[in-house]
Order: C-alpha cells, then sequence, then structure tokens
C-alpha cells in the first residue's frame, strides 16, 4: 500500500492535493482515493473498486479507444476558444453558472467554444445543480442556439431536473444526481434525466457499474473522479466495456493533476483515450508518495468492516 498526494493545477471540490492510496494485487493495481469528508459507508464502495482492480481484474473490452471532452472551465471566451482548439476534442464541456459568473458571460464563453469545435463538433454544458427550474429553461434555450448536445445536472434535485426536462428539449444529464447504485434507477423512475453520468469508484468497481448501466437503461456517459491514472484506468475500462457508447466521456481529466504515478500516463490522443492499463513506475511514485499511511489504513479498515469479504488493504503494515 504506497500513499500519493498530488498537488491539483486547479482548485477541484475545494482540494488543492489529490490523494489516496495505491494498492497492489494479483490483478494489478487499484486506486483508493475517496474524498476527505466521506464516511465508512460510502468509502466502502470506493475500497470495493480498488478490491476489485487489485484482485479482480476488469470485464473485457469491446472497443480499443474512449473518446474524451475537454472540459473548459469558468474562463474568458478567448481563453475558451484557445483551450478548445488546443484540446484536439471533438466535444467539449462548458461549465456555467459558476460563481462570479453572469449569464452573458456563459453565453459568450459556450458561444466561443461552439465557435472553435465547428459545426460537427459537440457542445455540452455543466451547470452543477447550480440553477432553479425557471432559470434553467430560459437559459438552456438560449444556449441551444448553440447547438447543446445535452445539460448536465442543470439543477440539484431530481425533482426540478424531471420538470426542466418537460420544459426543455435539450436532453438532461444527471451527474450529481447519481453517487450510489440505487440512483440510476430513480433518475429513470422520476423522469429526470435523458443520459446517465456514472462513475466507478463511487459505483464500487467497474463490473457494479456495467450491471447499474444496463438496469438503469439510459445511455451512458463515464466520468472520473480525478483519479491518477491507476484510478483512471477503471473508468477507461468500464467506457470499454459498455455495449454502447454513444456520448464522449469526462476521463481526460488527468491534465488537472500536475503529475502522475506511471511513466505513460492516459492522456488523451486527439479526442480519444487508448484502452489500457498503465502500471505504476517506482520513480514517478517516489516524487508523490507522502505519509498518512496509519490515518489511510484506518479509513480503510473502517470501509472494510462495512464491506466485508476479502480485505485488500491490510490494518497493519
Ligand atoms: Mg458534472
Amino acid at each position: 500500500m504506497r500513499v500519493f498526494s498530488i498537488p491539483m493545477r486547479t482548485r477541484f471540490r475545494g482540494l488543492t492535493r489529490r490523494e489516496g492510496v495505491l494498492v497492489r494485487g494479483p490483478a494489478g493495481w487499484g486506486e483508493f482515493s475517496p474524498f476527505p469528508e466521506y464516511g465508512p459507508a460510502e468509502c466502502a464502495r470506493w475500497l470495493a473498486a480498488a478490491r476489485e482492480a487489485a484482485l479482480e481484474g476488469w470485464p473485457a473490452p469491446v472497443r480499443d479507444t474512449v473518446p474524451v471532452n475537454v472540459t473548459i472551465p469558468a474562463v474568458g471566451p478567448e481563453r475558451a476558444h484557445a483551450m478548445t482548439k488546443e484540446s484536439g476534442c471533438r466535444t467539449a464541456k462548458v461549465k456555467v453558472a459558476e460563481r462570479g459568473q453572469s449569464d452573458a458571460d456563459d453565453l459568450a464563453r459556450v458561444e466561443a467554444v461552439r465557435d472553435a469545435i465547428g459545426p460537427h463538433g459537440r457542445v455540452r454544458v455543466d451547470v452543477n445543480g447550480a440553477w432553479d427550474v425557471d432559470r434553467a429553461a430560459r437559459m438552456i434555450r438560449s444556449l441551444d442556439r448553440w447547438e447543446l448536445e445535452y445539460v448536465e445536472q442543470p439543477c440539484a434535485t431530481l425533482e426540478e431536473l424531471a420538470l426542466v426536462r418537460r420544459r426543455v428539449d435539450v436532453p438532461i444529464a444527471a451527474d450529481e444526481s447519481i453517487r450510489r447504485a440505487e440512483d440510476p434507477l430513480k433518475v429513470r423512475a422520476a423522469g429526470a434525466a435523458d443520459v446517465a453520468v456514472l462513475k466507478v469508484q463511487p459505483l464500487g468497481g467497474v463490473a457494479a457499474a456495467l450491471r447499474v448501466a444496463e438496469a438503469c437503461g439510459l445511455p451512458v456517459v463515464v466520468s472520473s473522479a480525478v483519479e491518477t491514472s491507476v484510478g483512471l484506468a477503471a473508468g477507461v475500462a468500464l467506457a470499454a466495456a459498455l455495449p454502447e457508447l454513444p456520448f464522449a466521456c469526462g476521463l481526460g481529466t488527468l491534465s488537472l493533476l500536475r503529475g502522475d504515478v506511471v511513466d505513460d500516463p492516459l492522456v488523451p490522443v486527439a479526442g480519444d483515450v487508448p484502452v489500457r492499463r498503465p502500471s505504476v513506475a517506482e520513480e514517478a511514485l517516489s516524487r508523490w508518495e507522502a505519509p498518512g499511511d496509519q490515518e489511510w489504513r484506518g479509513r480503510a479498515a473502517d470501509a472494510q468492516r462495512h464491506l466485508g469479504g476479502p480485505e485488500v488493504i491490510g490494518a497493519a503494515p
């Protein structure tokens, strides 16, 4: 078990460093990197994902590359245009409704991204639940001038998502509304979304996420939890194993970290991430290795008690 701590290029969920542990088993390396505020019950699913990676391995892929989106943060239109062009991606996800930004800022950013990506590219926006129903309906209609692929989490609750979905023609994707295995079924039952954003660690592994995708019946976009290439490889494995993959995935996130633990990071090439599993390189890992061994063993042991089954991270060294 190895503890890592890697600085982030931009603040994410209020974090300036991404921290977690890497664990090695007969099937390969796994990553356990739950966010600091998560308790043992939530961490248990993240631990199940690490255990699957280390002890069991993943379902066979049905494709050998996964298209990914570039993410455009709350920057001005010129910067947004340049970032879209530089990415080489055919799909852009534009962050809107961020603090300190006006509706006019958001409209200008989306216009610039559409211009940069061209008429055949796809543009989606991510609201992170920030709008109420009326504002969502109004803004989605305005933004759809530039032809939106879908709108991710325009409002916070399932009820609001369902109301917005009935008022606009643009498809709605649920992200924050899906954090555990039963959530996609609730999303579907509420008529709250057309697309489900799934992440491997919160859902307890690749095989578990595949079952969730099948059960909910909605098209899936696989997204990362901003992991190292070890955790990201599990997201890529999920995207690679899905029978259908109609949308670009949110797996081009390695650029958010200042470093990685492998020599050949899982970065997109011309908008696609190759389906492969890089292995941890000692030299790369040693650069980001951090103290906190006992703390992480404690977190893993608490999660293990909730999870049951074979132990993946021992309580004592
Ligand atoms: Mg999102």
